[in-house]
């Protein structure tokens, strides 16, 4: 018997007057933040008051209970989340995490931004995000996957190849995906397309782990080209080391940008001259974490995010630049790697010092995009090479930076908001021809 419960949905009312607080980014109303947004754009747009009401609110919320039976015999239950923001421009999309933060509020936030960013790179799905909150730092490989078989047979009812697509986000990975298409297929046989990011082995996609990274790349890379910045000369500071920061290392790297300083979980690196990031991922590999790498100096997570460069890139979690820390942020532009880094008063202050920020909606669409081609391969049975994946990706990703950028010249208005104008548009659009 599944133990889901389905929760009615609450509209974002009686929220304090502001998100943000001076406690830890745990305690952030993300929801409340992703709210404020839309509605700078959707009042800019003058968006008609049905449309915000329908799109402020998700369209349905699953909390389940997840029971474990740990290597010690306990049995340690578990709550497992999926919210499905909006389908109107096709199947739910997004990621699923594990943390010991994720909380129904944050997953809610983080739905909402998948429906703009798929919105953005104009791939059709909607949003939806899902998450359990665990430390999988702590968990054996036997109880990870206890845990990922147990979530997916209580969300079963509501994913679909053609419903809502899981893929992997913050502590998830190929092999997740890889429990979660055997545990649906137990059920309804065998269905690659009811995940993406899966190992390639298993219909998962070429190029499709290195794609948020390489998108966050060609981001950075064309807004240079608009904002006049030599990216060669440019120095870079990336927080987070995982998939997305690692990889997003790897290409500006290559690029010939001069990354000084990077950062995980257990401690950050320095070198004036620029890492060699190679090297560091190599390291990596062998020892778990950035730290030690030789010839660096230890930097704190924190120091990282105010070291003086050109490009700052925080590929972590949300929240980490806020008004405690934001003036003594250096940086002369800013791209969101991660979800939501940037709390919206220290937002406000960048955009007063003229700091340029590259919103997270664009910056990291690519991994989604690459999610939508695996899943196009997967519905035909067809197998793109990497140079096609990759050449799709960079068209996908300049269009959107191209018509961002124009929302942002021509009606003058932060690439954030732009951004936002763009999708709200899409998705508004769609909305208003279905009803
Ligand atoms: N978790 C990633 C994101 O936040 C990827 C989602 C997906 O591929 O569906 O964009």
């Amino acid at each position: 018997m599944s133990t889901a419960t389905l929760t009615p949905v609450k509209p974002n009312a009686k929220k304090p007057a502001t998100p943000e607080t001076a406690t830890p980014h745990k305690h952030l109303d993300f929801n409340r933040i992703t709210d404020e947004q839309f509605l700078v754009a959707a009042e800019h747009m003058k968006l008609e008051k049905e449309i915000q009401m329908l799109l402020r609110t998700p369209y349905r919320e699953l909390i389940v209970q997840i029971p474990v039976r740990m290597d010690d015999g306990r049995l340690e239950l578990f709550h497992g989340y999926r919210v499905q923001h909006n389908a109107v421009r096709g199947p739910y999309k997004g990621g699923l995490r594990f943390h010991h933060e994720v909380d129904l509020n944050e997953v809610r936030s983080l739905a909402a931004l998948m429906t703009w960013k798929t919105a953005l790179v104009d791939i059709p799905f909607g949003g939806a995000k899902g998450g359990v909150t665990c430390d999988p730092t702590k968990m054996s490989r036997k109880e990870l996957q206890g845990l990922t078989r147990g979530l997916t047979q209580k969300i079963d009812m509501v994913l679909g190849v053609h419903r809502d697509i899981p893929a992997p986000d913050v502590n998830t990975n190929a092999q997740v995906m890889a429990w979660i298409m055997d545990e649906y297929g137990k059920k309804h046989g065998y269905t690659p397309a009811i995940v993406t990011g899966k190992p390639v082995n298993l219909g998962g996609s070429l190029g499709r782990e290195e794609a948020t990274g390489r998108g966050t790349t060609i981001i950075t890379r064309e807004a240079c080209k608009a904002f006049k910045i030599d990216l060669k000369k440019s120095t870079v500071a990336v927080q987070g080391f995982g998939n997305v920061g690692s990889w997003a290392s790897r290409f500006i790297h290559e690029l010939g940008a001069i990354v000084t300083a990077v950062s995980d979980v257990k401690g950050g690196i320095f070198n004036g001259h620029g890492l060699d990031i190679p090297k560091l991922v190599e390291h990596c590999k062998k020892t778990g974490s950035v730290v030690d790498f030789p010839g660096s100096k230890p930097i704190s997570n924190d120091e990282l995010l105010t070291l003086d460069v050109d490009i700052l890139i925080p590929a972590a979690l949300g929240g980490v630049i806020d008004r405690n820390n934001v003036s003594q942020v250096k940086a002369r532009m800013i791209v969101e790697a991660g979800n939501s880094p940037i709390t919206p008063r220290a937002d406000d202050s960048l955009r007063k010092r003229n700091v340029i920020v590259v919103p997270d909606i664009l910056t990291n669409a690519g991994g989604v995009t690459v999610s939508y081609f695996e899943w196009v391969q997967n519905l035909q049975q067809v197998r793109w090479e990497l140079d096609h994946v990759n050449a799709q990706l960079e068209k996908k990703m300049v269009s959107a930076w191209d018509s961002v950028y124009r929302v942002h010249t021509e009606q003058k208005l932060p690439l954030r908001i732009a951004a936002y104008v763009v999708s709200l548009g899409r998705v508004a659009e769609a909305t208003r021809q279905r009803f």
